[in-house]
């Protein structure tokens, strides 16, 4: 099965994506977190990726497809995947397509996540994320049990630089911009698959779940 789960910031792409990944045992590939770690190591993209993160911006297509194409031709990925915030423009979808192709690969099914802005705002400037595991929390509808920790590594949480409410903004701008446009790219090949993302959690999961029960 190869997916992508698509959908604007905040409306829950990763927390669905780590649901579906244990559920199905499919590999979750997230462009954010691989650019987040290269931004931790001090390497060269990722000082690059971290000026443009910062502010919002997508940072360039060609360096976010060459992190993808070498994720996806490791030997892990051979029996599946899932693409969380890949692709978010036209180019990286049809630079995805013909590489897939190439191989005589497809995608099998785009699951779009839909929530309005003022909830995705809402969402956002409340979300920590746990800097050991990546768990996420809400301080409001999720909040861990141990205030500042993580429930599952008691690791320490910590809000990530670009999920202030003046770069969630522009996100959300660049999202409608460069990013929207491609659902009607998927809807035209027919395997774009829309969920509410309004929902609790588990409502939202066992949509999705609905749809890929009718992909096998
Ligand atoms: P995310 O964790 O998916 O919200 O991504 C965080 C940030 O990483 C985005 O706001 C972009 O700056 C960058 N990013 C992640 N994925 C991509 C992508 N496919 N293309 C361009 N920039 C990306």
């Amino acid at each position: 099965m190869r997916l992508i789960i698509f959908g604007p910031p905040g409306a829950g792409k990763g927390t669905q994506a780590s649901r579906i990944s244990s559920r199905h045992g499919l590999l979750h590939i997230s462009t954010g977190d691989m650019l987040r770690a290269a931004v931790r190591e001090g390497t060269q993209l990722g000082r690059l990726a971290k000026s443009y993160m910062d502010k919002g911006e997508l940072v360039p297509d060609d360096v976010v497809f060459g992190i993808i194409k070498d994720r996806i031709t490791k030997a892990d990925s051979k029996d599946g995947f899932m693409l969380d915030g890949f692709p978010r423009t036209i180019p990286q979808a049809k630079a995805l397509d013909r590489m897939l192709g190439e191989e005589g690969l497809k995608i099998g099914a785009v699951i779009s996540i839909e929530v309005d802005d003022e909830e995705v705002v809402k969402r956002i400037s409340g979300r920590r994320v746990c800097e050991k595991c990546g768990a996420m929390y809400h301080i409001i509808f999720d909040p861990p049990k141990n205030s500042g920790y993580c429930d599952k590594c008691d690791g320490k949480l910590y809000q990530r630089d670009d999920d202030s409410e003046d770069v969630v903004r522009n996100r959300l701008r660049v999202y409608r911009k460069q990013t929207e446009p491609l659902k009607e790219y998927y809807e035209k090949t027919g395997i774009l698959k829309v969920v509410r993302g309004t929902g609790t959690v588990e409502e939202v999961f066992s949509e999705i779940e609905r749809i890929l029960e009718k992909l096998n």
